[in-house]
C-alpha cells in the first residue's frame, strides 16, 4: 500500500515544504519497498514538480468549495482519497492543523515535528522535536496507521526523480463553516517559515526607522526578516514577522539575531535553527549561550559593515 503525502500549495503553487514532505515520504516508501502518492488540493503547478522528489502518483483534488482553507474540510477531502496507513504532512501552519483532524477521522496515531527518517516501520518509530525544540524524543505509533508532520528544514528537499502519473478527483466537500474576514499576507518576499536564512531584530534597534539596515542585510543574504514579540507588539514590524513561543516557530539553516536579548520565549521559536549568530552590545546577553557565533558590539556599526563585506564578497 502506498505511502501518502499531502503536498501543500499556496494559491496553487507548491510550497518548498511540500517538496520536503514528498522527499520524506519517498524515504519511508523506499524503506517499505513501496511507492509514494501525493495529494494536493486545487493545485495549478505541474505534477512534474512532485515526480521530481519521488511521488509516482499525484491525486489532484478539484473542489471549488475548498478555495478557502479550513482544516476540517481539507482533512475530510484528504481522508476521501488517502487510502494508506502512512500519511505524511509538512509541519506548516495549515498542514499541522489538518493532520490532527485527519488522525481523528481515521483513528490513526499522530506524530508531529518529525526530524529524521523512521528508525523502524513496524512499529513506526521516529525521532521528533519536543519541548519547543529544547529536546528530542523517540515516538512510537500504535494502532493501524500513522500520520506524521515533518519539521521544516529538518529532513531537507531531496531530488529523487521517478516517472509519475496524475489523477484528478472532483470532490464537493462541505465547507460552510469557513468565512474569511481578513487575510494578512506576509510583507516579506520570502515565506519566513520556509526561509533558509533569517535576519531577525529586536528592541535593540531602537525604532522602526532603523530597520532599513536590517532589510539591507536580509536582501544581500537572500534572507527573510523576523522580529521579537515586543517589536511587533509596539507596531515597529508586522505580526507576521514575530517569532517565538507565541509567534512562528522556525528552523532555518542560519538565524541572525540582532539586538535581541534571548529570552526563553524567543528561543522557543528559533533554537532549532541549524546555526545561530548573535549580535548584541551586551556581552552578558542570554542569547550568547545559545549562539554558534557571537559578535559583541553596536548593531548600528556592525550591520552596515557586515552588509558591505558580504556585498563585496558576492560582487
Ligand atoms: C507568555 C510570554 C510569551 C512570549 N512570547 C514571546 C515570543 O514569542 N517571542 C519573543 O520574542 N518574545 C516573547 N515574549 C517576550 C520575551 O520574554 C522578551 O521580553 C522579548 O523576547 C524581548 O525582546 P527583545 O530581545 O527584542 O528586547 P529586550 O529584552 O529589550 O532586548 C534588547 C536587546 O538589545 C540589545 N541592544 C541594545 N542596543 C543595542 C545595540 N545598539 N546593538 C546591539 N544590541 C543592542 C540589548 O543588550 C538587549 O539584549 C513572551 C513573553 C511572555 C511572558
Amino acid at each position: 500500500m502506498a505511502v501518502f503525502v499531502y503536498a501543500e500549495n499556496i494559491n496553487g503553487v507548491y510550497k518548498k515544504a511540500a517538496f520536503e514532505a514528498v522527499s520524506y515520504a519517498k524515504a519511508v516508501a523506499d524503506q517499505a519497498g513501496d511507492t509514494v502518492t501525493a495529494i494536493s488540493v486545487n493545485p495549478t503547478d505541474s505534477s512534474d514538480l512532485l515526480y521530481k522528489y519521488g511521488a509516482s502518483n499525484v491525486i489532484n483534488i478539484k473542489d471549488e468549495g475548498l478555495k478557502n482553507f479550513s482544516a476540517k474540510a481539507f482533512a475530510q477531502a484528504v481522508s476521501e482519497v488517502a487510502d494508506g496507513n502512512t500519511i505524511v504532512f509538512p509541519h506548516t501552519t495549515d498542514a499541522s492543523s489538518v493532520a490532527p483532524m485527519l488522525a481523528v477521522m481515521k483513528n490513526y496515531s499522530l506524530i508531529t515535528n518529525v526530524l529524521e527518517a523512521p528508525e523502524s516501520l513496524s512499529p513506526f518509530q521516529v525521532k521528533r522535536r519536543a519541548f519547543s525544540g529544547k529536546g528530542f524524543m523517540h515516538a512510537k505509533a500504535e494502532g493501524s496507521g500513522v500520520i506524521i508532520t515533518v519539521s521544516q528544514n529538518a529532513f531537507g528537499v531531496k531530488e529523487n526523480a521517478v516517472s509519475g502519473s496524475e489523477e484528478v478527483k472532483n470532490l464537493s466537500v462541505a465547507n460552510e463553516d469557513t468565512k474569511v474576514i481578513s487575510h494578512e499576507q506576509s510583507s516579506g518576499k520570502l515565506d519566513l517559515k520556509e526561509a533558509e536564512v533569517v535576519v531577525s531584530a529586536g528592541r535593540g534597534m531602537k525604532g522602526p526607522e532603523n530597520w532599513g539596515m536590517v532589510e539591507d542585510l536580509a536582501n544581500v543574504l537572500g534572507a527573510a526578516t523576523a522580529c521579537s514579540k515586543p517589536v511587533s507588539d509596539i507596531g515597529w514590524r508586522p505580526h507576521t514577522e514575530h517569532v517565538g513561543q507565541t509567534g512562528k516557530a522556525i528552523s532555518p539553516n542560519l538565524y541572525i539575531a540582532i539586538g535581541i536579548s534571548g529570552a526563553i520565549q524567543h528561543l522557543a521559536g528559533v533554537n532549532s535553527s541549524k546555526t545561530i549568530v548573535v549580535i548584541n552590545n551586551d556581552a552578558e546577553a542570554p542569547f550568547f549561550k545559545s549562539a554558534d557565533y557571537g559578535v559583541v558590539g553596536d548593531a548600528f556599526q556592525i550591520i552596515p559593515a557586515l552588509t558591505e563585506k558580504i556585498k563585496a564578497i558576492k560582487g
